[in-house]
């Protein structure tokens, strides 16, 4: 079998002794798998899911009792007043920008303090030029660096005091930079320093990547509103498309308000049946999220013991799912990219080569060997071809796929 696969005994062995001083770790990820599945199955139970929730809209979609209890299944999952769970949100990146336009007015001030936010918001934004970003609208924004992957509390007190800001933006997941990912403790020291200078500024997170790899989110430690895909953590490899915002219930009208057309709000929007599968992803998405962080700290373990750059390391708290490796060489990013599409159940005969993608700057090579288009978490890799040459992978829908997964990308970037 190993033969068939590609991956040398030598490096299946590897993998093993690895993982043999990994117990611990996946210990810890185990429990917050067992608290999360808690969460999910009392929330199915205190809203009452049955088989009438599985049935579908189309047209207008009035009158989705389906859609409204998914709705109220989220909330409960994600300690939030209110949710909006679409499948009409294209992606992770378009809840974000109905968020934004949902909440921010012409001449309103945006403030990032977690620096630049990923790079598909830029033109959202108007960080770089587009006839139909915020600023073209009269919407300004700025910008708070992070300093040791910190938050910069005292610059952002002082910004705060001097300026009115309408929207406070805090990104968790690292996006396509090298700093780290912000876990909820420092989320929740950021929002006490934040609401001691100012009471009314909206606090909105992008929760991508983030979700269930904790046992609470930015909700419960005092943010406004948190946004995330479907095709990512929550989605559990089973929702085929659509994402989320989640959050004070006055901010999630708003959203419905400027996802469909004042008036008709969330009280539109077929599900086209679709239902059973965002509630099965739902519940699968501890457990999917589980095998994504066991194969992440199996890939930083082993690939630091093979001598390369990592973050996090095997052994620190989590924030998100993505494992970074920095190989300082493009040629070994492309191999170690190539490898994991190679050990990909789809495409797996496909070579994936550095391209121009819509809403990002650089070249960007994606191993995407996906069930669901774009899906990342099913197990992936992607990185911008820049210095310092950087993977992000992340995902993994069962521990088992993942490590075959790792252990051919391991085995590609050796055999050069
Ligand atoms: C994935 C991601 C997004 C949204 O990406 P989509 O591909 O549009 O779903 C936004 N922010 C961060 C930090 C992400 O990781």
């Amino acid at each position: 079998m190993l033969e068939q696969l590609g991956i040398s005994e030598d490096t299946l062995n590897f993998i093993k002794q690895e993982e043999e001083s990994l117990k611990d770790v996946y210990k810890e990820i185990d429990d917050n798998c067992e608290l999360n599945t808690m969460k999910v199955l009392a929330g199915f139970q205190k809203y009452e899911v049955s088989e009438g929730v599985f049935n579908s809209t189309t047209g207008y979609g009035y009158n989705d009792y389906g859609r409204d209890t998914i709705e109220k299944v989220f909330a409960y999952v994600l300690d939030a007043e209110d949710a909006i769970v679409r499948s009409q949100f294209i992606s992770g990146t378009h809840a974000l920008t109905v968020a934004l336009f949902a909440f921010l007015r012409p001449n309103d001030k945006m403030l990032s303090i977690s620096g630049l936010p990923y790079d598909t918001l830029h033109e959202v934004i108007g960080i770089r030029p587009n006839n139909s970003s915020l600023a073209s609208y009269g919407v300004t924004y700025d910008q708070i660096d992070l300093v040791d992957n910190d938050f910069d509390y005292e610059k952002i007190k002082d910004y705060l005091k001097n300026n009115k800001v309408k929207l406070i933006e805090i990104q968790r997941s690292k996006g396509y930079s090298t700093r780290k990912s912000i876990t909820l403790d420092k989320i929740e020291r950021v929002v006490k320093a934040i609401r001691e200078v100012d009471q009314e500024v909206i606090i909105m997170v992008d929760n991508c990547y983030c979700e269930f790899v904790e046992t609470q989110t930015p909700l419960t430690v005092g943010a406004d509103v948190i946004v995330g895909s479907l095709i990512k953590n929550l989605g559990g490899g089973i929702a085929p498309n659509g994402a989320y915002i989640a959050g004070r219930k006055d901010l999630i009208d708003l959203a419905g308000e400027r996802l469909t057309c004042p008036g008709e709000g969330r009280d539109v929007g077929p599900t086209l049946g679709i239902n059973k599968s965002i509630l099965q992803g739902l519940f699968f998405a501890p457990s999917v999220v589980r095998s994504a962080l066991k194969t992440a700290v199996l890939t930083a373990k082993s690939l630091e013991d093979m001598g390369y750059d990592v973050e996090p390391k095997y052994n620190v708290k989590r924030a998100d799912i993505v494992e970074n490796i920095t190989f300082n060489d493009a040629d070994k990013l492309i191999k170690y990219i190539q490898g994991i599409q190679a050990g990909s159940p789809i495409d797996s005969n496909a070579a994936p080569i550095p391209t121009d993608m819509p809403g990002y700057k650089d070249p960007i090579i994606m191993a995407s060997g996906s069930f669901t288009q774009g899906s990342s978490i099913e197990f992936s890799c992607d990185g911008p071809i820049r210095p310092p040459y950087v993977a992000y992978q992340q995902g993994g829908l069962t521990y088992e796929y993942g490590r075959l997964g790792v252990a051919k990308a391991i085995e590609n970037l050796k055999r050069g």
